[in-house]
C-alpha cells in the first residue's frame, strides 16, 4: 500500500432532505468553529497515514459546496502544508445545484485545487425533487453542469436515485437519458432505500408515503444497466458507472481496502488494521477537539471481520473477490468455506469465474448483498 486517502465531513446542509441519514444539521451557526476543530483535527492527526501521500481527498457531507471559497482555500492551505498530496491527486467536492453558481464555479476554479465535482442532482423532475425535499429544482441542475463544463471542470460526476415509489419508469428513463446527453464521465446511480429514523421511513408508516416497490427498483435497475453500457460506461461498482479509466479514485479506496483518514463529525478513518469514526455531534466534536481529544471509537478488525469486508466490497465491483488474495491475507480455512458457499451462485449463472476471480453477473447484481451475506463467515 503506497497511496492514502483524506475525507472531510462538513455537517451542514440547507434543508433536510427527506431520505437521508447522514450526519448533518441545518443550524449553521457553529460552521466557523466547526470549520476551526477541522483543521486543529488534522493537525492532531497529521501522522494518521503514516507520511503516505494522498491520492484523493474528498470533502463530502452534509453539503460542502456551502463553505465559502476563502474556508475552503484555508482547508486546502492546512492540508497541503500538513500531508503530501500527489501531484495528480483526484479532489472532489459534494455539491448540491443550487450552490454551484457561475461565480461559485469560477472561485472554486480560480482559487483552489479542486479538480473533480459530485454533483447531487438525483433527477431532472422537480416533481420527484420536491417528493424528496431537495433544496434546488432540476433547471438549477442543468445549468450547474453546463456551467461547471464550460469552466473546464471535466471530471464530473452526478448522483441519480431511482426507486422512487411515486415517479415513473418515464421518469428513469428520461434521467437518464438526460445524463447520458450532458457528458458526464461517471455516474452515481442509488436505489432508494428508506432508512430508520428518517422522514420518510414516518411518511411510509403513517401511509403518507407509499413504500419502495422491489419490481420497479429492480425493472429500473435492469434499464440502467442496459443504457450505461449501450452508452460505454463501465459499470464498475453496483451504484457506479464510469467511461473508461475514470472511476472515482477516492470510492475504489474504500473498496480496495487503502488507508484513508475521515477528518470532522461521524467521519470513519482506517488503517489497514483497526476503523475509527468521530462522534456525530456537532457541539460535541468541537469541544473535544478544543480540548485536543479526538471523539473517536476504534474497533480492531478480526480476521473474519476482514474477511467479510474484502468479501462485501470486492463482490460488488467489476474486479470481484479473488481466491489467492483470500488465501493470502485469510488463510486456507477461508478459502474452503468461500470456495463452497459460492457454488450455489455459479450453478445459478449468479457469479461468474474468471482464472481465480469471481464476480457477479447481470443476474447477480441483482441480489448483490444477499450474495455477499450468503458467503460471510458467521463467527
Ligand atoms: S443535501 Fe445530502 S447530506 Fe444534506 S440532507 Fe440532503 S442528502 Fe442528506
Amino acid at each position: 500500500m503506497d497511496m492514502a486517502g483524506l475525507y472531510i465531513h462538513i455537517p451542514f446542509c440547507k434543508q433536510a432532505c427527506f431520505y437521508c441519514n447522514f450526519h448533518f444539521s441545518t443550524v449553521l451557526r457553529l460552521k466557523s468553529d466547526l470549520l476551526k476543530a477541522i483543521l486543529t483535527e488534522l493537525e492532531l492527526r497529521r501522522n494518521y497515514l503514516g507520511g503516505l501521500p494522498l491520492s484523493s481527498v474528498y470533502l463530502g457531507g452534509g453539503t460542502p459546496s456551502l463553505l465559502e471559497a476563502a474556508e475552503l482555500v484555508a482547508l486546502f492551505k492546512r492540508i497541503e502544508a500538513l500531508f503530501p498530496v500527489q501531484p495528480n491527486a483526484e479532489i472532489t467536492l459534494e455539491a448540491n445545484p443550487d450552490d454551484l453558481t457561475k461565480e461559485k464555479l469560477y472561485e472554486l476554479r480560480q482559487y483552489t485545487p479542486i479538480n473533480r465535482l459530485s454533483i447531487g442532482v438525483q433527477s431532472f423532475f422537480d416533481a420527484d425533487l420536491q417528493w424528496m425535499n431537495r433544496v434546488h429544482n432540476a433547471q438549477q441542475a442543468l445549468n450547474c453542469i453546463s456551467n461547471a463544463q464550460a469552466l473546464g471542470f471535466s471530471n464530473l460526476t452526478i448522483d441519480l436515485i431511482y426507486g422512487l415509489p411515486e415517479s415513473p419508469d418515464t421518469h428513469w428513463e428520461e434521467n437518464l437519458r438526460l445524463a447520458f446527453s450532458l457528458e458526464v464521465p461517471h455516474l452515481s446511480c442509488y436505489c432508494l432505500t428508506i432508512e430508520e429514523g428518517t422522514a420518510l421511513a414516518h411518511f411510509v408508516r403513517s401511509g403518507k408515503s407509499k413504500p419502495v416497490d422491489e419490481e420497479r427498483a429492480a425493472r429500473q435497475f435492469e434499464y440502467l444497466m442496459d443504457e450505461a453500457e449501450r452508452h460505454g460506461y463501465e459499470h464498475y461498482e453496483i451504484s457506479n458507472f464510469a467511461r473508461p479509466s475514470c472511476y472515482a479514485r477516492h470510492n475504489s479506496s474504500y473498496w480496495l481496502g487503502e488507508p484513508y483518514l475521515g477528518v470532522g463529525p461521524s467521519a470513519h478513518s482506517f488503517d489497514g488494521v483497526s476503523r475509527q469514526w468521530n462522534i456525530a455531534n456537532n457541539a460535541l466534536y468541537i469541544k473535544a477537539i478544543e480540548e485536543n481529544r479526538i471523539p473517536a471509537e476504534r474497533e480492531v478488525l478480526s480476521l473474519a471481520q476482514r474477511y467479510n469486508e474484502y468479501v462485501m466490497t470486492h463482490l460488488r465491483t467489476m474486479w470481484g473477490c479473488c481466491s489467492s488474495h483470500i488465501a493470502k491475507h485469510f488463510g486456507s480455512v477461508y478459502l474452503e468455506y468461500f470456495e463452497k458457499q459460492v457454488q450455489p451462485f455459479i450453478a445459478l449463472g449468479q457469479v461468474h469465474v474468471h482464472h481465480d476471480t469471481y464476480s457477479l453477473t447481470r443476474a447477480g447484481k441483482l441480489l448483490a448483498d444477499r450474495i455477499a451475506s450468503a458467503l460471510f463467515w458467521v463467527e
